[in-house]
């Protein structure tokens, strides 16, 4: 009996890693719905070879020319809020939950209110209503299981085992493009240099948070959700060569590890596989050999301030996630159209957290509020770049 599948954010990087693994395998995966941003064309090329039950597309005013690159093929299709949200409401046994940023939010809560087992990519979720959509997933007895490469290594590392035993879980970061760089040249990087990943290959704005190292900030905060384990036990530490990817560093001073060589179908194959193992072709195996070393390094919150801000957000609680989240956002934007250089994300993301810090202390209690603290956030931040 084949697996029904629902991709959220189909045609971004996760997403198309996602439905390159179900070609893979297409006795055992069938696409339920596909849902895209504002990219019709891409959308519709992709449901005319997977041949999903139901299309949909965020942008309402992308549905006249969605509707266009579907002529004549007879798939369901629809455009704007309530198209994402029949195609969250289609059958499937698995949702990829693979949209970029806080848009995620209310979709991927969708599938957790429909009981879904929902691999979650969307690390944006846990970050701003990590409270609210662990206590849905309990209540409405939908399973997360962990996309992001390196939550996906510690649930594998951690097994049977229970948290209570755990004396540090600890995420590794490839050190991005900067690792090695001096803090002045990073000062004038641009947007192309923070894009250049050295080791994983993904979409533009979690490349940004890549050399930035807000991406293992907001991953912290993701950790700390996804496994009910409190800031003082997780740790971040450097390894370039990301093939360690997370490790459980047990009370006895066992340490068990996550590696894999870096490419999103392994954790991507683990959650679509549940409790089977998918073979991944034209995947590279790993060959600690011809890696020859792997190597570790402190991570230096003075030249990369993102991570310091994160951990403070995390350790402060409350709505301090999701507003740094969202000054990120528009932060990362504006690096990338060129308007403020690389240290303006962390000084904005950093301003706009001092300023909400007296306003929203308690963390929100549902989704709708935490994307109006979002909006507001935004907003603000917004503002605050172009006074
Ligand atoms: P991409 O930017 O490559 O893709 C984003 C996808 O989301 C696209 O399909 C895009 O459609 C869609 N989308 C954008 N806005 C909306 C919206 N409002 N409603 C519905 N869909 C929308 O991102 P990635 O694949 O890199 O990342 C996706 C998520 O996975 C992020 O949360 C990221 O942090 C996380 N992640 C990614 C990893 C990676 O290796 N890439 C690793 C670990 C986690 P369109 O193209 O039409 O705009
Ligand atoms: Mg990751």
């Amino acid at each position: 009996m084949s697996l029904t599948v629902t991709v959220l954010g189909a045609t971004g990087s996760i997403g198309r890693s996602t439905t390159d693994l179900m070609r893979q395998h297409p006795g055992r995966f069938r696409v339920g719905a596909l849902v895209g941003g504002r990219d019709a064309a891409s959308l519709a090329a992709l449901a005319r070879e997977m041949r999903p039950a139901f299309v949909a597309l965020a942008d309402e005013a992308a549905g006249p020319a969605l509707r266009e690159a579907l002529a004549g093929s007879g798939i369901a299709h629809g455009a704007g809020e309530s198209a994402v949200m029949e195609a969250v409401a289609r059958e499937a046994d698995i949702v990829v939950a693979a949209v970029s940023g806080a848009a995620g939010l209310r979709p991927t809560h969708a599938a957790l209110r429909l009981g879904r087992t929902v691999a979650l990519a969307n690390k944006e979720s846990l970050v701003c209503a990590g409270d609210a959509f662990m206590r849905d997933a309990a209540r409405y007895k939908a399973r997360l299981l962990p996309v992001d490469s390196e939550h996906n290594a510690l649930a594998q590392a951690l097994g049977d085992g229970r948290v209570s035993d755990v004396a540090k879980m600890t995420i590794t970061a490839s050190g991005g493009p900067f690792r090695t760089w001096a803090r002045e040249r990073i000062a004038a990087a641009s947007p192309t240099e923070a894009a250049a990943h050295p080791t994983w290959s993904m979409g533009m704005k979690i490349n940004i948070d890549s050399a930035s190292l807000m991406n293992k900030g907001l991953e912290l905060i993701e950790a700390h959700h996804l496994f009910s384990i409190e800031p003082g036990r997780l740790d971040v530490i450097v390894h370039p060569q990301s093939i360690v990817h997370g490790l459980i560093h047990w009370r006895d001073g066992a340490v068990t590890a996550g590696l894999a060589m870096p490419d999103m179908r392994v954790p991507i194959a683990h959650c679509l596989g549940l409790g089977d193992r998918l073979t991944i072709e034209r995947g590279r195996p790993l060959d600690l050999v011809a890696a020859g070393s792997l190597t570790f390094e402190a991570a230096d919150e003075e030249r990369f301030p993102c991570l310091r801000i994160a951990r403070a957000a995390l350790a402060e609680g409350g709505a301090a996630p999701t507003v740094m989240n969202a000054a990120n956002e528009i932060a990362v934007a504006a690096f990338i159209r060129g308007a403020i250089p690389f240290y303006g994300i962390a000084e904005l993301v950093e301003r706009t957290c001092a300023h909400f810090a007296p306003t929203y202390r308690t963390a929100p209690a549902n989704v709708d509020e935490a994307l109006a603290i979002d909006a507001h956030a935004r907003a603000w931040s917004a503002q605050a770049l172009a006074a």
